[in-house]
């Protein structure tokens, strides 16, 4: 595979860009060798800058679900920027979109649109502080909420990545409001709540992680932490900005029928825009300005590209359910597959799925929080995941992600998928 051209893009971006690129995770750090640049992509492939083509499972890390240049999005897009890129002032389509979102997840009562994860995140916690006039909150250790201060301790994704799960210029007095539990541990939340009595303004999960790898909640795991923060006063916020709208039409929250206060979403809601949203209970979402004492602005927020974007993706989803029922039967087939090449090499790993995200883990060990995930040999997933891109096929580079599949990948693409999987299992081995 000739990637001359990227890697001189590479050298190049070096010069300008801290570490070549916009975000970290796209370095290739953990996997080693150079950064595809990428020019173009159509359903469910990309195009890489030599012209290379790829199946890829990143899908811009989750946004893309119904693969890449939807003609339905696309023109809409080009519609709204006709009108203008931006006004600053409201618009008819972020009441459209705000309804659409509280009909989707039903626990959103109100909501407010932001430009990306991380701004959700943020502001959810300050709202949830306002609200409950308490500092401390609880986050899980390897879920990744953005990199807004308070959440870049024991993160997951990228900053494990990198191997900073705890970043420099994190003061101290901001991490001492960060408390941490393990996944699936419901005894060290108890502890955690009984330590901190009546201190703890929220509890912020990633209901089913997939910055650690892809981790399942043990049954009745998310219940309890409902139960927990029911009896305490704490807010329960679900950041689904990756389970958003890709799980099922009402998210992790609609699977496993818990109701959190407040919602963190991202990626899908705004159709490959920058887009992120929060909401809530209404009583919790009154206390956000103009409404209420809790500020949060933008000078973006709400853009009518970007809405419009969002609005046909949601739209879509909302309109077509069954491309949940479609997405889950294309997992179960790659999954199973994976697990059928393991058994024929007699490899002890692990596969997660949950409907349309999956992931393999380097280990042993079954995986239900992130010090198990940590087990995983990411020396070995580095040799899979450069063999795999010789095979044509472009997975995260990172152990420590979900794999995201759209509605473009066939049945084709997952047997070739397969095919690649079980000959680099083999140059990973
Ligand atoms: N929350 C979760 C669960 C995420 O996966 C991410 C990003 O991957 C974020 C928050 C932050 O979103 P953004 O990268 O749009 O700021």
């Amino acid at each position: 595979m000739d990637n001359n051209k990227s890697v001189a893009l590479f050298s190049k971006a070096q010069h300008s860009i801290p570490g070549g690129v916009n975000s970290p995770v796209r370095a290739f750090k953990s996997v080693g060798g150079t950064p595809l640049f990428i020019k173009g992509a159509e359903g469910a492939y990309m195009i890489d800058e030599n012209d290379n083509k790829y199946i890829e499972l990143i899908n811009s890390w989750g946004p893309m679900i119904l693969g890449h240049a939807n003609p339905d999005i696309t023109a809409a897009v080009q519609e709204a920027v006709n009108n203008s890129l931006s006004f600053g002032a409201p618009t008819a389509k972020e009441i459209d979109i705000a309804e659409l979102i509280c009909e989707m997840v039903p626990s959103i009562e109100k909501v407010r649109m932001v430009n990306s994860g991380t701004e959700a995140t943020m502001s959810a916690i300050r709202v949830a502080r306002g609200y409950t006039g308490r500092d401390k909150f609880i986050k899980i250790e390897g879920c990744y909420h953005g990199h807004g201060d308070s959440f870049l301790i024991a993160a997951g994704s990228g900053a494990v990545t990198m191997g900073v799960p705890n970043s420099p210029g994190v003061t101290e007095g901001t991490a001492k409001d960060t408390l941490l539990a393990p996944y699936n541990d419901v005894e060290a939340i108890e502890k955690l709540v009984a330590e901190n009595k009546g201190e703890v303004a929220a509890l912020i999960i990633e209901p089913v992680p997939g910055n650690m790898g892809l981790v399942i909640p043990n049954e009745g795991y998310l219940q309890s932490l409902r139960t927990i923060c029911d009896r305490e006063g704490i807010v329960l916020i679900f950041d689904e900005v990756m389970t958003g709208f890709r799980l099922a039409k009402g998210g992790a929250q609609e699977v496993f029928g818990v109701t959190p206060d407040m919602t963190t979403l991202g990626k899908i809601i705004g159709g490959g825009m920058p887009v992120g949203a929060y909401g809530g209970k209404k009583e919790i979402m009154e206390y956000v300005a103009p409404a209420g004492p809790v500020y949060q602005a933008g000078t973006l927020s709400g853009n009518p590209v970007a809405m419009a974007a969002g609005l046909t993706m949601l739209n879509y989803l909302n309109d077509h359910p069954e491309v949940y029922t479609e997405l889950a039967q294309k997992g179960e087939k790659l999954a199973q597959g994976i697990k059928e090449i393991l058994d024929a090499k007699q490899l002890p790993y692990q596969v997660t799925l949950l409907g349309s995200m999956i992931c393999i883990f380097f280990t042993a060990e079954k995986v239900e929080n992130f010090a198990d995930a940590q087990t995983t040999d990411t020396e070995k997933f580095g040799k899979f995941f450069h063999a795999m891109l010789d095979n044509g096929v472009y997975l995260p580079p990172s152990q420590y992600e979900s794999w995201f599949m759209s509605v473009a990948l066939t049945e084709e693409n997952i047997d070739s998928i397969l095919k690649a999987i079980d000959k680099s299992l083999d140059v990973a081995n």
